[in-house]
């Protein structure tokens, strides 16, 4: 009320001035007439201040209130400030809460999972680029839009056509071949959260796994039933010593199966579950090929040649059992897969780029091409019988590809049906030391050298 006060006081002087300006005129009521003046010409004076001043602040806050509201002392200019003061701290307001607006869409943009907003009569009003690219949206050109007017996958309408929200569902889309879980959840008055996730890779994950459990069952249970049979033979029939004799090899055979299988599984979990074997320890390949040779013509008994390479020196950095197992599976399939007569060799090389590469070629039967990308799979056989029949596992070319992978390196499989495979262990140079030593030609072992090399040429 400050600003009052002086326009009072003025008002007062003015009546003064007029009364004693009236007491100069020679009439009766002169002092009041020149004090009813001087105050109406001050109360006029301030009217017509109060109505630019007026029109000064309202021209100010029509336009942008960019600048500074018109400054001027009394009442005007408190109401001026006043009002440009709470201005300014809406404007601050506002300018917070767009920023923890930004920050929080920022935070939803930053989510693992696709986020969608949709009114109560189920439009778009938002969604994060994640829900825009789960459900092929436009984010700014499909806002408003009745949702299943552009999502149109059944589950998805039957679910929120339902309006029970309390679990997710589980959306498929045929086109782009993913799979995603949507959950629903109500705020507000009918309005809507929308999460969706991509499963695609866990469902993936998921039947693989069960894939796995039900080939490990089926594996397992084969020679179990067989072993049921004999001993249910044993035990309700009399059986000469010979007839005992020969099931009880049988019977140690479907127990020698479950063995392998079990001895194959135990490596995979084993090389799934522990950490990459270091590139410190060094192993020297011409005791391990020395190994794999017992065991190679162990197996072969005669039936085949088996070249291996003489000592090159080299030495790989990695972990030894895992490559003897890598190596002794390549040879003992092309041992296996190789009928009566045929010949596999075994090569040590370094490739111009320094990698090393363990190559073990054979004079098989071949893969054909199909086959080809599908062999490192778990239980994948291009024959089933012809594997089983052998001792095959199904697993020896995932477990030589886990090794590979596991020391930096690939697996890399050649082969033409009639014409025989090559199989590659190829590692990195940087796990490989000795090489200088290496010959210019891989050399087969003594006295196998000449059948070896026209059987391969052939
Ligand atoms: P298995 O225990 O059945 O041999 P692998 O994973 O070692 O399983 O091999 C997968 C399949 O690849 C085999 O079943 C066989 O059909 C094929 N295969 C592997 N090595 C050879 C080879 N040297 N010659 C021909 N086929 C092969």
């Amino acid at each position: 009320m400050t600003w009052l006060l002086p326009r009072i006081l003025t008002t007062l002087l003015a009546m003064v001035v007029g009364g004693v300006a009236g007491t100069f005129v020679q009439r009766r009521d002169a002092v009041v007439l020149g004090a009813m003046l001087g105050c109406a010409l001050v109360l006029g004076a301030i009217a017509v201040r109060d109505t630019v001043r007026g029109y000064g602040l309202l021209g100010w806050l029509r336009g942008s209130q960019e600048g500074e509201a018109p400054r001027h002392v009394g009442l005007w200019g408190e109401l001026a400030y006043r009002i440009e003061r709470s201005i300014r701290l809406r404007e601050q307001q506002a300018q917070a809460e767009r920023n923890r607006l930004t920050q929080f869409l920022a935070a939803i943009e930053a989510s693992p999972n696709g986020v969608m907003l949709l009114d109560a009569g189920d439009q778009i009003e938002w969604c994060n680029s994640l829900a825009a690219d789960h459900f092929s949206l436009d984010p700014q050109r499909d806002r408003r839009q009745p949702i299943t007017n552009l999502v149109r996958a059944p589950a998805f309408v039957a679910y929120l056509q339902a309006g029970r929200f309390d679990e997710a569902v589980e959306v498929p889309d045929p086109r782009s071949k993913r799979e995603l879980s949507v959950l629903v959840r109500e705020y507000d008055e009918g309005q809507k959260l929308v999460l969706s996730q991509d499963i695609t890779e866990r469902e993936r994950s998921d039947g693989m796994r069960r894939d796995f459990v039900a080939n490990v069952s089926h594996e397992i249970r084969t020679p179990l039933t067989v072993l049921s049979g004999f001993i249910e033979t044993m035990a309700n029939l009399p059986l000469t010593e010979v007839e005992r004799k020969r099931v009880l090899v049988l019977m140690a055979q479907q127990a020698d199966r479950m063995g392998t299988l079990v001895a194959d599984l135990l490596i995979l979990a084993q090389l799934e579950g522990s950490p990459r074997p270091t590139a410190d320890r060094w192993v020297a390949l011409k005791p391990l090929l020395d190994r794999v040779a017992v065991d190679a013509k162990a197996l072969s008994a005669g039936r085949h040649t088996l070249v291996f390479p003489a000592d090159t020196g080299l030495q790989v950095a990695g972990a030894q059992e895992e490559l003897f197992s890598a190596i002794s599976n390549l040879v003992g399939n092309a041992v296996r897969y190789t009928p009566d007569g045929g010949t596999i060799k075994v090569s040590c090389d370094v490739q111009a780029d320094g990698a090393g590469v363990i190559a073990v070629t054979d004079t098989g039967p071949g893969i054909a091409r199909e086959h080809l990308p599908r062999l490192t799979e778990r239980f994948y056989r291009v024959d089933g019988s012809r594997s089983r029949d052998t001792g095959g596992t199904g697993l020896g070319l995932a477990i030589v590809k886990h090794v590979a992978q596991r020391h930096g390196g690939e697996l890399d499989i050649q082969s033409e049906v009639g014409k025989g495979s090559v199989f590659r262990l190829v590692l990195p140079a940087v796990r490989l030391r000795g090489a200088a030593a290496l010959p210019a030609a891989t050399l087969p072992a003594a006295g196998q050298t000449a059948a070896a090399d026209s059987a391969l040429a052939s």
